[in-house]
């Protein structure tokens, strides 16, 4: 086993250890994706500490726990459509590419051009490229083209929950996303559309992401 193999088991067993993984899947997919791959150069010796990680131009990737809890939280399964707001360096998608196996397929946007080039790079390097599709654009108003979605969930903090998600998520649908102010403090809400017009949200929490920065966001 390599070094980032042996800290990537070590990390996984930590989070489990630690009740934010909570199934054998999310657990699989975890195990699967060298997170090595997704950060920059200079952070590769961090690649398996439970913590956020510059990837420049101001923003962070998600702590490997936050990760972990939206998959559990969103409850995939195989064969989803699933978008994901806010590709940063395309590990979250990697991993939710995982979940929904080669018959599912994850649309990730993202608003700085540099970072969906690193991306999908990233993602065709470790072999992710035909279920994740990296998209420029502002995500705060989703991608009605490939919707409806089964899951949607934005690794941005905003202001309030769009509805252009909210509309283009499939009826029994999950939608995961961070709300409340741009600089520090948000509540990380699940929310379950239960008809066309009928929602139902859960506050999963106090988390810290960087703000959503488009149309229905700051
Ligand atoms: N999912 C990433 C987290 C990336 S950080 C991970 O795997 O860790 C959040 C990202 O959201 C940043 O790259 C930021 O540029 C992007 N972002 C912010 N507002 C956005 C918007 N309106 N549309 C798309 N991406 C946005």
């Amino acid at each position: 086993m390599t070094d980032n193999a042996k800290n990537r088991k070590k990390l996984v067993e930590h989070l489990v250890n630690q009740g934010y993984i909570q199934t054998e899947m999310v657990k699989k997919a975890m195990q699967a994706v060298p997170r090595e791959e997704f950060i920059p150069l200079e952070q590769k010796p961090y690649a398996y500490l439970d913590r956020p990680l510059p990837i420049g131009e101001g923003q962070t990737i998600s702590a490997p726990h936050m990760v972990a809890m939206i998959c559990e939280e969103l409850s995939l399964e195989e064969g989803m459509n699933v978008l994901e707001i806010g590709a940063g360096f395309g590990y979250n998608a990697a991993v939710v590419a995982e979940l929904v196996g080669p018959t599912g397929h994850v649309y990730s946007m993202e608003r700085i051009e540099k970072l969906v080039h690193i991306a999908r790079d990233n993602l065709k390097r470790t072999g992710y490229a035909k279920t994740v599709t990296v998209i420029l654009g502002d995500g705060s108003l989703g991608l009605p083209d490939h919707a409806p979605f089964n899951r949607i969930y934005v690794t941005a903090a905003a202001p309030h929950i769009p509805e252009p998600l909210k509309d283009q998520l499939a009826v029994g649908g999950k939608l995961v996303i961070p709300v409340g102010s741009p600089d520090s403090y948000q509540e990380l809400i699940l929310i379950e559309k239960i008809s066309e017009n009928e929602f139902k949200n859960i506050n999963l929490g106090g988390v810290a992401f960087v703000p959503l920065i488009g149309e229905q966001g700051w």
